[in-house]
């Protein structure tokens, strides 16, 4: 028998967006555990906003497994919060979002690396040279020293856990950087991207640095952080074609509050339809247009309408379990021909 190190991960009941939560409990093995091994667990609600004080246990079912790096003999255990009576808690996203392998997720996660309350590498007073050559830039001047390192470690532990990122760049504004994730199928993809936000948390804390996921932490000409969504249906990848693609467009147009209303919070302040983005009020779609709210890449309409779609919208903070229940919903609305 060995000991190993069982970070149970949950999401609190913080509103808009929850919060992520950990603790460990330590277990023994005969052999490295699967995700059939590790049992319920439970946490006090009354202290994360899930419960009143007088019946305060929730419990904590595990749904993913993830090797973690950055322990010894340890493993990542995402959790669905339940009530005592196997239900899901109302606060529990993922419980109702559909679980479809054949929906295909990518999600390219913005965000702002902060040290004492503004971006890395911003003077204490005043701003740093206008955004330019920060995009995918190089040099100390431009990158300061400690984001790559942290970007860099970072990139290693979700590998190691076994999260399909597929890439890494810095952004537009400084101290801004992005990675991407790949999923397929929705819980997937979803459950993979909130690992990920914890892993980048937990790793800064020893840098002394904070992650700020908020969609426009600077006002002024500086970029804001979204989350860019690229999905597919296996009909969009197989068939497709420009009939099918306007009246999928057509349920995106029509459904445009009820997607807005999951794509993060405080979103007026990002998408202005400056900076890269369509305003909040409008919906439009374009070939390689980054200024619409949903882009056709580049190879989209030459390949006959097929392929993926990028949701420029979602926002930095959105929590991506709503995300893919409201575009699942809304591509179920127009009724695609399953394939076998
Ligand atoms: P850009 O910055 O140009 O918008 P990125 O390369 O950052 O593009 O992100 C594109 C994303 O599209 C990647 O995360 C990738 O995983 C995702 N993607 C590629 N093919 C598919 C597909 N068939 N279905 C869903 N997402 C996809
Ligand atoms: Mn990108
Ligand atoms: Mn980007
Ligand atoms: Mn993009």
């Amino acid at each position: 028998m060995a000991k190993y190190k069982l970070e149970y991960i949950w999401l609190d009941g913080k509103t808009p967006i929850p919060e992520l939560r950990g603790k460990t409990t330590l277990k023994d093995f005969a052999t490295p555990p699967t995700l059939a091994d590790v049992p319920l667990w439970g946490f006090d609600g009354s202290s994360t906003m899930q419960a009143e004080g007088k019946s305060s246990d929730c419990i904590l079912k595990p749904v993913a497994l993830y090797p973690d790096a950055a322990r010894k003999s340890a493993y990542l255990v995402l959790s669905e919060v339940m009530h005592p009576d196997g239900t899901p808690h109302p606060s529990n996203m993922r419980a109702t979002a559909p679980d479809d392998p054949d929906m295909w997720f990518g999600f390219e996660q913005e965000y702002f690396l902060y040290k004492d309350g503004r971006p890395l590498g911003f003077p204490e007073a005043g701003f740093p040279g206008p955004q330019g050559p920060y995009y995918c830039g190089v040099g100390y001047k431009y990158m300061g020293s400690v984001a790559r390192t942290i970007v860099e470690e970072h990139l290693d532990l979700c590998l190691h856990a076994g999260i399909n990122h597929e890439g890494i760049n810095a952004e537009v504004a400084k101290g801004q950087w992005e990675f991407q994730i790949f999923g397929k199928g929705s819980h997937k993809a979803a459950d993979d991207l909130w690992i990920a936000r914890y892993l980048m948390m937990r790793l800064c804390e020893k840098y002394e640095v904070d992650v700020e996921w908020h969609c426009k932490p600077i006002r002024g000409d500086w970029n804001g952080s979204g989350m860019h969504t690229n999905f597919s249906s296996k009909y969009l990848r197989e068939v497709g074609g420009k009939e099918h693609f306007e009246v999928l467009m057509e349920a995106f147009a029509k459904n445009k509050e009820a997607h807005i209303a999951v794509y993060g919070p405080d979103n007026h302040l990002r998408l202005t339809g400056h900076h890269e983005t369509q305003s909040i009020d409008r919906f439009s779609y374009g070939l390689s247009d980054r200024g619409a709210s949903i882009r056709m890449p580049v190879n989209f309409i030459r390949n006959g309408y097929r392929g993926y779609l990028e949701d420029r919208r979602p926002n930095s903070e959105a929590d991506p379990y709503q995300i893919v229940s409201q575009i699942i919903k809304t591509i179920e609305s127009v009724g695609e021909p399953v394939l076998a």
